[in-house]
């Protein structure tokens, strides 16, 4: 068992929700507005669901052949002119790219967005030993300036509203805290990012796909940010996890209909730039970083979660992440790829994410990989009660359910008690925080005084319509 505290995702919930009126609903309307237009999109290509089982089974070759791919990627970005290095972890990342940006003199860092460095802690590392970085993607920007990390895959803000950013930026680099216009937000750090860009000594990437085949990698972007920090400075370091590998050119025309569709509803993000060797004078070095992928591709019930291309489908269409917030979770990976990720970073302190979820399977149907999201979390649930980790009310409560559903005469007696009890069972009982956390930042819903069992033998059973 880790020594890190366990994360209490009801708890840091609760914060978000009672915060005010503003941010739970606007959160909310925003992501399920991002998931009607992903649904719009998919419903206009007819073999939609063709693509997501090639892109499942292009995926899933690629990770059952991987140590193969990983090694004729090297060799080709190595002929391209890269300096290819691998990190086994995110020390030995986070080490490897100060060692570079400390070869070349390097103060301040220019950066696009990457999970994986937030995944590796980079940001901190780095700034421990000197050298400035500055996030390029605006959302991350923000988030930076906030001193908090991304609480989303593809919107790292969303959380925030106009005037949230209005007066961080106030504070942070002097605009009207009461001027919220996006615009002029906006232009003010681009203002304040591009002098950086011309005059910083590396820009860095992550990578969204790399391709073996050619040795080339891709970044997909809506700013540019990716493109200007990697072709401005003389030095251009990307960081890839070993995951994003693909085999061919011709799989982007599959996963370049599924990203940006499944991630935003566009067709395609505004840019999708391929990475081929350095640019003309400069040094390209690429990081392939393992940090607990391989001990991840041989977990049974878990490997399929490395298919992930960090669309963020599964966290919009989460009832739980629209109304919690990503931040909730304590984590880097926030919706449900984080419940199903994070604890292979750490079983004990992401123990309690399986149960920050309804089981409701939204994620896995949206899913572009075809990942089994919420089979994965409900093992995730087995391994967290194998391992002791449920607290005691937990423990407790899983029992009786577990004997009350087994036994359909005490389930159907409970039901009939269960709408009268809830009338009349006191507030503190209710909500009180130890049996039902997530009940002090929600108001339960009036429970049906007829249950659907009762409706449907009475509505649509054979016996219904022989009395009608
Ligand atoms: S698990 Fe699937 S839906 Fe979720 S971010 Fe990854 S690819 Fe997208």
């Amino acid at each position: 068992m880790s020594n890190a505290k366990q994360v209490d995702p009801a708890k840091a919930a609760e914060l978000f929700i009672i915060h005010d009126q503003i941010h739970e609903p606007m959160h909310d309307r925003f992501l399920w507005g991002t998931m009607q237009r992903r649904d719009a999109e998919a419903a206009a290509i007819p073999e939609w669901e063709e693509l997501r089982e090639i892109a499942s089974k292009i995926k899933e070759h690629t990770l059952t052949h991987l140590d193969h791919y990983l090694e004729e990627f090297e060799a080709n970005a190595t002929k391209r002119g890269a300096h290819v290095h691998w990190a086994l972890d995110a020390a030995e990342h986070n080490e490897i790219v100060h060692s570079i940006l400390k070869d070349h003199g390097v103060k301040e860092m220019i950066k696009s967005k990457s999970m994986l460095q937030e995944e590796c802690h980079m940001t901190p590392f780095l700034e421990n030993r000197g050298i400035k970085v500055i996030e390029s993607d605006l959302g991350e920007r923000i988030q930076q300036l906030d001193g908090q990390p991304p609480s989303h895959i593809v919107f790292p803000a969303i959380h925030k509203t106009r005037k949230d950013v209005a007066q961080l930026f106030a504070r942070t680099v002097g605009t009207d805290p009461n001027n919220d216009d996006p615009h002029l937000l906006t232009e003010v750090i681009r203002n304040n990012a591009r002098p950086r860009f011309l005059a910083t000594g590396a820009g860095m990437t992550g990578g969204n796909f790399a391709i073996a085949e050619t040795g080339t990698f891709m970044v997909c972007t809506n700013e540019g940010n990716a493109d200007i920090g990697a072709s401005v400075p003389p030095l251009h370091i990307a960081s890839i996890g070993i995951e994003k590998l693909i085999p061919r050119v011709e799989d982007m025309g599959v996963f370049l209909r599924l990203l940006a569709r499944s991630a935003e509803g566009s067709p395609l993000t505004q840019y999708s730039s391929h990475f081929s060797g350095p640019r003309k004078g400069g040094e390209l070095h690429i990081v392939l970083v393992d940090n607990g992928r391989s001990r991840r591709l041989g977990m049974a019930d878990f490997w399929h979660s490395l298919k992930c291309i960090r669309c963020g489908a599964c966290m919009n269409t989460c009832p739980v992440y629209r109304r919690s917030g990503g931040l909730s979770y304590g984590a880097t990976y926030s919706g449900p790829i984080g419940v199903i990720l994070d604890p292979t970073f750490d079983e004990f302190k992401y123990s309690e994410l399986p149960f920050h979820s309804t089981l409701c399977g939204s994620c896995s149907d949206v899913c572009p990989v075809k990942i089994d999201i919420s089979d994965q979390i409900l093992k995730w649930r087995r391994v967290m009660a194998e391992r002791g980790y449920l607290p005691l009310v937990k423990r407790m409560s899983f029992a009786v359910a577990g004997h009350v559903l087994g036994h359909p005469e005490e389930y159907h007696a409970m039901e009939k008690v269960a709408a009268p009890a809830m009338d009349y069972a006191p507030h503190f009982l209710l909500y009180n925080r130890s049996l039902n956390p997530w009940g002090r930042s929600r108001e339960l819903p009036q429970i049906a005084k007829q249950t659907f069992r009762d409706w449907y033998l009475a509505n649509r059973s054979e016996h219904a319509d022989d009395e009608q």
